[in-house]
C-alpha cells in the first residue's frame, strides 16, 4: 500500500482521507498487576485496568492509600511489568525487555521524598546524573542542565548544596534532574505530599508550564483535590480498578461516588455543597474566586 505523509496528500490521490490516530503515550490493556505478600497472599495492585492516556494530556490520578496509583506508575516506566495484560509507552511494550531503557528514558518519575531524590552535594552535579547514567557525552550534558534548571526556574541555584534548598526547590531539581533526561512524559508520584502550601505552588506552577509549553505528557499522582483541579483530566482508583475518569470538574460533580472512594471534595466545592443543602443555590464553585463569586450572586438575587 502507498504511504501519504498527510492527509491532504492522500485525498489529491484520490484516496479517501483517513484521520491516522496518533500514538498513544500510554495505553493499558487489561492490565493486572499482583505482588506476592508474606501475609496478605496474592494483592492484586492492579486489577483489570484499561486506560488510553494521550500525548500532551495533563491527568491526575486520585486514590485513597493502597488503591493501585504507583504501582500503575511503576507499570508506566516499566519498573513493573504486568502479571496480565499489556502497558505500551509510545507504542513500546513494557514486557519487552529490550525496550526497557527507552521507555524509562521516556517516562520519567519523580517520587515523594525529596530528601531521597539528590545524590550529589552540588545541584548541577545532581542535575547531571540522570543524563551521564543514559551516556550523553559530556558537551551535551551542559547545556541539558542549563536548561533543565531553566526550565524549573532554578539557574540560579546551579552552585547550591540541595540539602539547603527548601522542600519545593529541592523538588524542582528532582523534576530538572528528570527533565535532564528529555522524557516525554513526567509522572509525579505525590511529590508534592511532603511540602508546605508555597512548595506545592511552586512544583505545581513549574508542572503547568512544562505541559503548556513543551507539551510534556504529565501524570499527576495526588491526594490533594485542588491539584487535581488545574489538571485536564481525572482518574480515581479504587482496589486497582479505573473506577472514575472525566474532567476534575465532572468528577467533582459526583461528590456522593467519591465519598464511596473515601475522597473528599476540593474545599471550595464542598462549601459549595453545603450551602446548597442548606437552601442557598450557589451551583458549582470548584474555588475561592468562583466561590465568593456565586455567593455574592446569590445574595443579592435575596
Ligand atoms: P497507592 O500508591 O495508591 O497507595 P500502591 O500501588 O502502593 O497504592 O499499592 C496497591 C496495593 O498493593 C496495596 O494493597 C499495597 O499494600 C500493595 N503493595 C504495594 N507494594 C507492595 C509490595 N512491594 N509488596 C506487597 N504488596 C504491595
Ligand atoms: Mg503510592
Amino acid at each position: 500500500m502507498e504511504e501519504f505523509t498527510t492527509v491532504s496528500e492522500a485525498a489529491e490521490e484520490g484516496v479517501p482521507a483517513q484521520a491516522e490516530a496518533p500514538v498513544p503515550a500510554v495505553r493499558f490493556e487489561n492490565v493486572k498487576y499482583t505482588y506476592d505478600d508474606d501475609e496478605e497472599g496474592t494483592v492484586f495492585a492492579v486489577n483489570g485496568v484499561t486506560l488510553t492516556i494521550r500525548a500532551g494530556e495533563f491527568v491526575a490520578v486520585l486514590g485513597r492509600n493502597g488503591s493501585g496509583k504507583s504501582t500503575l506508575a511503576k507499570l508506566i516506566n516499566a519498573l513493573l511489568r504486568p502479571t496480565e495484560g499489556k502497558v505500551t509507552v509510545f507504542g513500546l511494550d513494557t514486557a519487552d525487555a529490550k525496550k526497557a531503557f527507552e521507555i524509562r528514558k521516556s517516562a520519567g518519575m519523580v517520587f515523594q521524598n525529596p530528601d531521597n531524590q539528590t545524590v550529589a552535594s552540588v545541584v548541577e552535579d545532581d542535575v547531571a546524573f540522570g543524563p551521564e547514567n543514559i551516556g550523553v557525552p559530556r558537551e551535551e550534558i551542559g547545556e541539558r542542565i542549563t536548561a533543565a534548571l531553566e526550565a524549573v526556574g532554578m539557574t540560579e541555584f546551579r552552585h547550591a548544596t540541595p540539602s539547603r534548598l527548601s522542600g519545593g526547590q529541592k523538588q524542582r531539581i528532582a523534576i530538572a534532574g528528570v527533565l535532564a533526561i528529555q522524557p516525554k512524559i513526567m509522572i509525579l508520584d505525590e511529590s508534592t505530599a511532603m511540602l508546605d502550601p508555597k512548595g506545592r505552588r511552586e512544583v505545581m506552577d513549574v508542572v503547568k508550564k512544562l505541559n503548556k509549553e513543551q507539551g510534556m505528557t504529565v501524570i499527576l499522582i495526588t491526594h490533594f483535590m485542588e491539584e487535581a483541579l488545574e489538571a485536564e483530566r481525572a482518574v480515581v482508583m479504587h482496589r486497582g480498578e479505573v473506577v472514575m475518569d472525566g474532567t476534575p470538574e465532572e468528577i467533582f460533580a459526583r461528590a456522593d461516588e467519591l465519598e464511596t472512594y473515601n475522597l473528599t471534595l476540593p474545599r471550595a466545592a464542598y462549601i459549595c455543597r453545603r450551602l446548597q443543602e442548606a437552601g442557598m443555590p450557589v451551583g458549582n464553585a470548584f474555588n475561592a474566586e468562583e466561590l465568593a463569586e456565586a455567593i455574592c450572586a446569590s445574595l443579592q438575587k435575596g
